[in-house]
């Protein structure tokens, strides 16, 4: 439907910048205090591991583009990453395909239900609809190159430890509990291979989607990591490229619209940020040229999310200027 380039449209980013350091470190200290003591939502039991995380960890983190790096809190916890993980692999794909590939074999629309919805690929006539939701997640995880499962799965760790700047390792009890309880993630596999949507063997995909969401990082990482995406495709501490400024700019696209699952609309209504949450707490929120943020908390709202995750996105965003969508006169 569109070009794929405009060639007399130059790219520029507007983006403004942060604050201070100090506003910053400050910022991330008051929003910490402020919801420490907020128990709304439940942590996460379908897989049975994530039960026994403490309810009370909190931890924050920004990382600037310029590659300064902020914390409050339990940022140094490891939990396993789980869908945030989508946002990444998506974002490898699209490196190693193209924006028309995954426009169209897996899709950019959020699906408006939850994110391990069957009814969502069967009134979409089979279409998993977006990377985000763990059937698209599946289908794009399929994409990943390599001969073999076990060569797309090195691929995969090591693509999220270069957004993350260290090696990322797999949690085996996470991956264990998780491997003997999703059955759900197998059948919209098996369902996207009966309408052809898959282009692997649906379980060996399944079972490369499931080490990818066990895979352990802390808060700090998942804000290097969105830093990478807000520094154009640059990892701002290793200052290795991890993906092309363009694929960072489209995988900000799709986790505005997507990433937050049916709470998407409101999310970036109310905090104006690309943002990609997890089962196990995790949340990570990018302002493109300027960073990103990592929030972890366990206990959850009914669609998945952080309740303090979101809670401390959405002050940390107002306080700091964060929303996209904020403007002021020019003169
Ligand atoms: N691994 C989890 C699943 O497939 C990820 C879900 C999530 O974090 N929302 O159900």
């Amino acid at each position: 439907m569109f070009e794929a380039e405009p060639p007399t449209v130059k790219q520029l980013a507007l983006t403004g910048s942060l604050p201070t350091d100090t506003a910053i470190g400050q910022t991330l200290t008051d929003v910490h205090l402020r919801y420490s003591d907020l128990d709304d939502g439940e942590v996460a039991d379908y897989i049975p591991i994530l039960a026994e995380a403490d309810p009370a960890w909190f931890g924050l983190s920004l990382v600037e583009a310029t590659g300064d790096v902020h914390e409050a809190g339990d940022s140094a916890i490891g939990f396993s990453i789980q869908s945030i993980s989508k946002a990444f692999v998506f974002a490898l794909v699209c490196h190693a395909r193209s924006h028309e590939y995954v426009h169209e074999r897996i899709g950019v629309n959020n699906t408006g239900l939850a994110y391990n919805s069957v009814m969502a690929i069967e009134l979409n006539h089979g279409s998993p609809m977006n990377s985000m939701v763990n059937a698209g997640a599946i289908a794009t995880t399929a994409l990943i190159p390599g001969q073999t499962p076990a060569e797309k799965w090195e691929n995969i760790r090591t693509g999220l430890s270069q957004f993350a700047g260290r090696q990322l390792e797999l949690d085996g009890r996470v991956y264990h509990s998780e491997s003997t309880t999703n059955q759900r993630n197998k059948a919209l596999a098996r369902l996207l291979e009966s309408y052809g949507r898959i282009i692997t063997d649906p379980l060996d995909t399944v079972d490369i989607y499931t080490r990818q969401c066990s895979l352990t990082v802390t808060a700090r990482d998942l804000a290097i990591m969105g830093a990478t995406l807000a520094d154009g495709g640059v990892n701002p501490l290793t200052k290795q490229r991890v993906v092309s400024a363009e694929v960072a700019r489209d995988t900000l696209a799709l986790l505005a619209s997507c990433g937050m699952y049916e709470n998407s609309g409101e999310w970036l209504f109310e905090i104006g940020l690309p943002a990609k949450s997890g089962v196990s707490g995790g949340i990570v929120a990018i302002a493109p040229g300027k960073g990103a943020l990592g929030t972890f908390s366990p206990r959850l709202d009914t669609a998945g999310n952080s309740v303090r995750g979101q809670r401390a996105c959405f002050h940390v965003s107002r306080a700091l200027g964060m929303n996209l969508f904020a403007s002021t006169p020019a003169r």
